[in-house]
């Protein structure tokens, strides 16, 4: 009897735990299946949509175009193709996110009534999240514990693709009804914006990620240094292969295993990662709530004037050339380089004083890397209100950081065509540097940044005072 695969965030057959546990059930006999669910697609703008269709697109060629599309929701959609192709086990890698943990319940109870057994398996992660602990047994609040006890995981060795499976299909719609059932659900403050797509998206798919790690392992060893230069080929770019999962943590780090400090760093990032999907299993809230519940004094605005605010920040136009150039990179490649994900976040919350939950939906929207638990986390971290222990006096000084990490002007010069033909220093600077009369066309600087630093800081004094007096 087939057995079903239900693939999710595992969109890869390489070193897939829960596809070789159903090829085994099956007898080799197994309907692989995607099901587009409006509860996730409609969050997520062109670019993801669109680097997903085409990882679904290569999945399917390495299917021997078995896979099945269906729409709608999960528990019936299973149930109508456990009945169609008469499958009793339906598997799947476990999701670990918080509407993901949810619909899984569902549908096992419901698939379960009728007689039909949905078998979770492995994770997204290296070590599955709420596994790692502190020494009394609590949940990490804190990166560095939450490493230490990461490291003392056993990795375990990545599995090979199963052989000899007989792919079988079940009813299936166009992939089109990924597209159709995408995007729908703009909020308010991104105005008419947010529809346009990218200039380029990345090649998508199992091979591509390979790849991707096979080009970067030579240079993992200069990767402490170059992480940080985001005008340079310094990072892996593997972050859309690990958030659909065309690649596993395992493959990655089994890969990297070497004690040069650039490896060490690169997989301490990893560790975030895996970090972070631990806080939001621990803490399903901080999708939308502060995990520091001061922060929920923090004076915030969101007037119309905000909005106008958030729509420059968005659209690049701030004057601040190295945060303009970062929300540029963002629109024309659907990603953002990591160093400038933190000045730009650190922007919108400290020098305009915006909710850092505005920041995350528009990244959400755009990133082709978009994932709930970095995305909401890394946002949290910046604005104070996460998992950092010292967290909101760091305010990045947008100027600063351009004269550290693109002294040459290479990033700002790549995104920012205004500032084209001025030379460094003068580009780093707001407004593009002093006399406007070489940045034609280029914005004056949107806010004084030192004056909102103060503000800002005033802000979390105030916040703070309030915490006390409401305890
Ligand atoms: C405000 C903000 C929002 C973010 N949103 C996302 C998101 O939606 N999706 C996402 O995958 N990452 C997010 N990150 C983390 C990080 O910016 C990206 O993972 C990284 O830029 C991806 O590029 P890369 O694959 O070349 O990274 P590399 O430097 O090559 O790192 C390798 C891998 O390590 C992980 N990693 C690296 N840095 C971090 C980090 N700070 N936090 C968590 N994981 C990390 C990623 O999986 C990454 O692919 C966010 C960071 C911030 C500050």
């Amino acid at each position: 009897m087939s057995s079903i695969f239900w693939f999710r965030r595992d969109l890869r057959l390489g070193d897939n735990p829960a596809l070789n546990a159903a090829v085994r059930a099956g007898d080799g006999d197994v309907v692989p299946v995607w099901i587009v669910d409006t509860t996730f697609s409609s969050p997520a703008g062109p670019n993801r949509v669109k680097f997903l269709r085409s990882t679904l697109q290569s999945l399917d060629a390495s299917l021997n175009k078995k896979l099945t599309i269906r729409c709608g929701d999960p528990a019936k959609e299973l149930l109508d193709l456990a009945r169609e192709v008469g499958a009793t086990e339906v598997f799947a890698t476990g999701d670990y996110a918080p509407k993901g943990r949810s619909r899984d319940e569902i549908v096992g109870a419901s698939l379960a009534r009728a007689g039909v057994t949905l078998h979770f398996i492995d994770s997204p992660y290296s070590v599955i999240p709420g596994t790692v602990r502190t020494q009394t047994g609590t949940p990490c609040r804190v990166f560095t514990a939450f490493r230490r006890g990461w490291e003392l995981q056993p990795l375990e060795t990545p599995l090979d693709a199963p052989t000899g499976v007989s792919w079988a299909q079940g009813t299936s719609v166009s992939l089109d009804e990924l597209v159709n059932h995408s995007a729908t659900r703009r909020p308010h403050y991104f105005g008419d914006l947010g529809l346009i797509e990218a200039k380029s998206i990345p090649e998508a798919g199992e091979k591509i990620a390979h790849q991707l790690l096979e080009d970067f392992l030579p240079s993992v060893d200069a990767y402490n240094e170059a992480r940080n230069i985001p005008s340079i080929a310094g990072v892996s770019r593997l972050s859309p292969h690990l958030r659909f999962g065309t690649i596993h943590p395992r493959q990655i780090l089994s890969a990297v295993d070497g004690m040069s400090t650039g490896a060490v760093q690169y997989r301490s990032e990893i560790c975030w990662r895996e970090f972070y999907a631990d806080v939001l299993f621990h803490n399903p809230q901080a999708v939308s709530s502060n995990l520091i519940s001061t922060m929920d004094q923090l004076r915030i605005d969101r007037n119309d004037k905000a909005v106008e605010r958030f729509q420059m920040w968005a659209k690049g136009e701030t004057g601040y050339p190295m945060v303009d150039a970062a929300m540029r990179q963002l629109l024309e490649d659907g990603w953002m380089h990591n160093r400038v994900r933190m000045l730009v976040a650190s922007f919108l919350v400290k020098h305009l004083h915006l909710d850092w939950r505005w920041g995350a939906k528009w990244f959400m929207w755009h990133l082709i890397d978009g994932d709930i638990a970095s995305n909401q986390n890394g946002w949290q971290w910046t604005a104070g209100t996460g998992t950092d222990a010292a967290p909101f006096y760091r305010v990045f000084n947008p100027s600063l950081q351009a004269e550290r990490f693109d002294p040459q002007g290479l990033f700002i010069h790549k995104y920012v065509n205004e500032l084209r033909d001025i030379p460094a220093p003068q580009c780093l600077q707001p407004g593009g540097g002093e006399g406007l009369l070489a940045a034609p066309g280029y914005f004056p600087p949107m806010v004084d940044a030192s004056t909102e630093r103060d503000e800002a800081l005033a802000r979390y004094a105030e916040a703070k005072e309030l915490a006390k007096a409401t305890k």
